[in-house]
């Protein structure tokens, strides 16, 4: 296992240009394994669940440079632990989580790095923005100063292609230029989350910043 998952990692970085930052998705995945990434030199990690991240991250304490990124949506009544336990939260989408995060993080004196997911296709199965959607919340969005606003996150619909796929992170990479032509007072527009294992080398073609590979480091997930 440790061998395959140093030579996974060293596979993708050997992949992609050195400012892109590898954000391993660990959910289903355990703290030993997370221990083997971490010696292989990865510092940021990527967890779905508020729950499940909290677990992991009480047996890795010890490890105290791990940046960890939650990456599925948070729920109402998870919000305020998500604000404690997470640097990074790739998935905020709607505008009353952003308000929600942005109490919580000012009660709790902290100031996380945020994404607006968006969706650039409709997609029953995902949360997140549509484009007008999005454009049309950026004024109060704008107003949440307590939250580091840094850019988009997007997930394509499961079955596109690879051409369809490449237009979706390049439809997010001009969305992400737009905002930031627009010139708001807080929101920066400098990180694109996109590109998992299928998919990424496609996303750091169209721009991302940020990648969040989990299968192709850690084996195929069960469930
Ligand atoms: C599970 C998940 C990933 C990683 O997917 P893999 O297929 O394991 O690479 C990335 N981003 C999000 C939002 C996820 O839920």
């Amino acid at each position: 296992m440790s061998d395959s998952i140093a030579e996974q990692i060293a596979n993708i970085r050997a992949s992609i240009p050195p400012s892109v930052r590898l954000v391993a998705v660990t959910k289903t995945v355990s703290a030993d394994a997370i221990r083997v990434a971490y010696a292989a030199g990865v510092r940021d990690f990527g967890e779905n669940r508020v729950q499940e991240a909290e677990a992991k991250q009480e047996q890795l304490r010890d490890l105290t440079d791990i940046t960890w990124h939650l990456i599925g949506h948070v729920q109402s009544n998870k919000a305020a632990r998500a604000i404690a336990n997470f640097d990074w939260i790739h998935s905020v989408d709607s505008l009353k989580l952003a308000k929600r995060l942005d109490r919580l993080a000012r009660e709790q004196s902290r100031s996380p790095h945020v994404c607006f997911q968006v969706k650039i296709l409709p997609d029953p199965n995902k949360y997140g923005w549509t484009v007008p959607e999005l454009m049309a919340d950026l004024p109060k969005l704008d107003a949440c100063t307590a939250l580091k606003i840094q850019g988009l996150m997007t997930i394509p619909p499961q079955g596109l292609d690879e051409t369809e796929t490449r237009s979706v992170f390049e439809a997010t990479r001009e969305l992400a230029d737009r905002i930031r032509s627009q010139n708001w007072d807080h929101i920066q527009m400098r990180e694109l989350s996109m590109g998992m294992s299928a998919d990424y080398l496609l996303a750091v073609e169209a721009g991302a910043t940020l990648i969040r590979p989990g299968q192709s480091i850690f084996g195929k997930r069960k469930i």
